[in-house]
């Protein structure tokens, strides 16, 4: 049996993966899962599949579940639960699903022991995408995405010659506010902004998909991951969300890989990976799908596509500053605290004022998350400084 833990085993992307565990029975052995602050959820996953380990963010709610589930299980809480967590795995697959970069330290560890990664958590190649990569591959460590549009780009490129890439095309759905006029952009809501129209996902990604910051920071993770330069890689819009991504090679043939709206899909070919196995998530007609559609991104109403880029190009420290920035400025407008046009223009803000420097290590990428967000932070409500 293949050995997985799961961090972030409460949210969309865990919750997807034990389902594709509980339908490949005998298959998967679930060593450690990691969540939040859902206690009831993790307790009854504790209760379904066993695991040696598990975790909460807090001491409080991992010593409740510890008192219930403590002579199969050990439950711990915090950083150090995220950690014994991903190493239950051992050399077998840690599942990363844990919005942000709260898992970039634990991912590392796990790279180093040898186990491969089924990565969700777009933000951590995002902010530490050199770290990470050549850790991989100092250790001969796989990493195989699961977010649905580099599941696609990695399975268009099995079995093609790196070199004959010319380029990768990520689709995006457009998000809830594909046809909004660009004046009622600072109106929206934030739950209007939350209702993803394609997919049901976490509080962070649903946000990040109405900016277009969700593909700005896919443009980055598939360089990191596919080592692709950042003018090789183009975004088209394609609300159906049917396309997943293509690849181009250099004879201008177009691979596409297309499928359903589902998780599951990627998420059970990261974990069987390299075999395909049965059962499958439902099929797609073609002959019923709607009209399949492609655009160009309108860059001036969503600007956070060409921060990512511009982050992208400068390297260094600057793609963890935009990370964290957004971050910030995200949680700022579900408080209701900003409009939603002033997300861009507070990550730019913050940006313009970071000096750029290398990532010689994760110090340096915790620094600047830490400046990045004190920054964003300092500006919020001094709306003269920034606008
Ligand atoms: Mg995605």
């Amino acid at each position: 049996m293949k050995k997985v833990a799961i961090l972030g085993s409460t949210g969309s992307i865990g919750t997807n993966t034990l389902d594709v565990i509980r339908q490949n029975p005998g298959r998967f052995q679930v060593t450690g899962l990691a969540a939040g602050n859902n206690r009831e959820l993790l307790g009854e996953q504790i209760a379904e599949f066993s695991p040696g380990w598990a975790s909460l963010s807090s001491r409080q709610d991992a010593e409740v579940l510890e008192k219930r589930w403590g002579d199969k299980t050990r439950v711990l809480w915090g950083e150090e639960g995220l950690r014994e967590t991903a190493l239950s795995a051992e050399a077998g697959t840690v599942v990363v699903a844990v919005p942000g970069i709260g898992a970039l330290e634990p991912t590392m560890e796990a790279i180093a022991a040898g186990s491969t990664i089924a990565l969700a958590s777009k933000e951590v190649l995002v902010a530490a995408g050199e770290l990470v990569t050549a850790l991989a591959e100092e250790n001969d460590a796989l990493i195989i995405p699961v977010d649905s549009e580099h599941s696609a780009v990695f399975q268009c490129l099995r079995g093609e010659n790196p070199a004959q890439v010319a380029r990768i095309i990520l689709t995006a759905s457009g998000g809830p506010f594909l046809a909004t006029p660009p004046e009622e952009l600072n109106s929206v809501t934030p739950a209007q902004a939350l209702a993803h129209p394609r997919w049901r996902m976490g509080r962070k990604v649903s946000l990040d998909s109405s900016t277009l910051m969700n593909k700005g920071l896919e443009v980055l993770e598939a360089h990191h991951l596919f080592r692709m330069p950042l003018d090789r890689i183009e975004v088209v819009i394609h609300p159906q969300s049917i396309v997943h991504a293509l690849i181009e090679t250099v004879d201008g043939a177009l691979l596409a890989q297309l499928g359903r709206a589902d998780m599951r899909l990627p998420i059970a070919f990261a974990l069987n990976f390299p075999e395909r196995r049965r059962p499958d998530f439902g099929h797609l007609d073609l002959t019923r799908a709607e009209k399949l559609t492609f655009s160009e991104p309108d860059r001036n109403k969503f600007p956070c596509l060409e921060l990512a880029y511009r982050a992208g190009r400068a390297g260094g420290t600057l793609p963890a500053v935009l990370n964290a920035a957004n971050e910030v400025a995200g949680e700022a407008f579900l408080a209701g605290k900003i409009g939603f046009s002033q997300i861009p223009r507070l990550i730019e803000k913050v940006m313009d004022r970071h000096k750029t420097r290398p990532v010689a290590g994760i110090e340096d990428v915790w620094e600047s998350d830490r400046e990045a967000r004190e920054s964003l932070v300092g500006l919020l409500g001094k709306e003269e400084q920034w606008t």
